[in-house]
């Protein structure tokens, strides 16, 4: 590898740890815990981090399953950011190109999730003794960000104050490809529960005396959707209702929906929560009842750093690509033709820079694109065309192709660490260019100032099905050299 000997040896570090990196990410992928219930997944970190020397700051903004781990001093502070959260009802066996769970309705790993986290800490621990060995000067702050899925952590890390000391930010997550972009990426997000309050009552034979708070929940539905047609097309809304009672013989006096917020802007999603706000208000008049509303979590939309961009791309195309067997490529065809997608096998070569289309997704690594210049490392460990949330899309996580791609992820993150680093003018350019990039969008968080993280999120649904995952979770700990 070019680009002076610290990089080298930070690139062989990890080329050397390429098997507890898999371990790990494999670990991670049995773990296969919910968001804000990663008990396993980050004490495995941590106790990596802190048995590699790292200084580890637990419950940061309260999220026991968070954590921020520090090593070095002075400036520049870097800081690696990335989640590990798994989703329901997913659990998916490896290697299988068929739908085929380990636990039947547990969660699983289909975002690729365990792999962000395996990269970070293999980027970590390779910077980590690259500082020791050349006496590089400045701080390495690794993020866990719990709940992604959830958009939870990051908003709140930055209202806490959590990322004012950092300089500039890199996030990994993985995708089909080798590559990075620069520009705004993905949507804001909010995410509220409407709960109502009515009054119970028999069904058969007293209904007039109840006020029945499931309906008030189905008329904001309701509402909501004849709404749609008058929004703009760019707004995607969805919702779920997480409590409509207990049975059909008692009128619910207690009703909760649960929604997610998107728009392409902050502000615009702002605008569609209020409009929100008043439909509930409405169900609320019609059926009698009252309302509340919780904010579980409010995102900005992801943007990522032009020179951050460039700086990872010269990184990216000095690794290279993964060089896949054949076994490997025979795995990717067999899942593409089973969900119908185009049989492309993984791709062989880096994505070449570029600005990135918007997208309706959203990540809550957002909310640092806003506060700090950030750089996104996408690797190649998820099969072209898989949809994630779907039993295709957990095929690859614990196999080679995931490892693969793991390996070439943490050596771009943890060289693009290391030229920042070393060069201070590189992080006072980025700087500078952030400056330009967020021009006159003034950034107002959407998060309520008082907010409480959900902690109790996932916990009953996790709890169910964890003594039988714990059965299937794998005997063997990684080991960092
Ligand atoms: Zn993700």
């Amino acid at each position: 590898m070019d680009g002076g000997r610290e990089k080298k040896f930070a690139v062989e570090n990890i080329e050397r740890n390429s098997e507890p990196i898999a371990l790990l990410c494999d670990n991670i992928f049995y773990f296969a815990e919910l968001g804000m219930q990663e008990f396993e997944t980050s004490g495995l970190m941590m106790q990596i981090l802190e048995k590699a020397g790292f200084t580890i700051e637990r419950n940061p903004s309260g999220m026991p399953t968070g954590f921020v781990a520090s090593y070095g001093s002075g400036k520049p502070v870097i800081a690696l950011h990335t989640e590990f959260d798994a989703t329901p009802g997913c659990s998916q066996a490896p290697g299988v190109a068929e739908p085929t769970p380990i636990v039947d309705g547990a969660p699983g790993h289909t975002e690729g999730h365990n792999v962000n986290g395996a990269v970070m800490i293999g980027a970590a621990l390779a910077i980590k003794k690259t500082i020791d060995e050349f006496g590089v000067k400045g701080t390495l702050k690794v993020f866990g960000a719990p709940a992604e899925e959830q958009l939870v952590s990051r908003p709140y890390f930055v209202r806490d104050g959590y990322f004012k000391d950092v300089d500039v930010a890199l996030h990994d997550h993985i995708g089909k490809e080798l590559g990075t972009v620069y520009g705004l990426r993905q949507y804001a997000l909010i995410s509220a529960e409407f709960t109502f309050k009515g009054q119970s009552a028999h069904a058969a034979t007293a209904p007039w005396n109840a006020r029945d708070a499931l309906d008030a929940a189905v008329l904001m539905d309701i509402g909501w959707d004849k709404l749609r047609e008058h929004l703009e097309p760019t707004q995607r809304s969805h919702r779920v209702i997480t409590n409509g009672g207990d049975q059909p013989n008692v009128i619910p006096n207690r009703s909760t929906i649960w929604w997610f917020f998107r728009e392409a802007t902050a502000e615009k999603t702002r605008a569609l929560f209020e409009k929100a706000k008043r439909v509930a208000q409405g169900a609320a008049m019609m059926t009698e009842t009252s309302y509340d509303v919780n904010v579980l979590s409010a995102v900005w939309p992801t943007r990522a750093n032009r020179t951050l961009a460039e700086v990872i791309q010269r990184n990216i195309e000095e690794i290279g690509m993964p060089q896949w067997t054949e076994g490997e490529q025979k795995l990717v065809h067999e899942v593409q033709t089973k969900v119908k997608a185009k049989p492309t096998g993984m791709p062989t070569k880096v994505t070449p820079l570029k600005e990135c289309v918007q997208s309706v997704s959203a990540n809550d690594s957002g909310e640092v694109s806003w506060v700090v210049p950030t750089g996104l490392i996408s690797f190649p460990s998820n099969i072209p065309g898989v949809s994630y949330h779907h039993w295709s899309a957990g095929v690859s996580l614990a196999t080679s192709i995931a490892h693969k791609g793991a390996v070439a992820g943490a050596k771009a993150m943890a060289a693009s660490a290391i030229d920042l680093l070393l060069d201070p003018q590189i992080v006072a350019k980025a700087k500078e260019t952030f400056k330009q990039e967020i021009g006159d969008v003034e950034y107002r968080p959407l998060l309520p100032p008082d907010q409480k993280p959900p902690l109790d999120l996932n916990r009953d649904l996790m709890e169910r099905y964890r003594p039988k995952m714990r059965e299937h979770y794998l005997k063997e700990r990684p080991e960092f050299r």
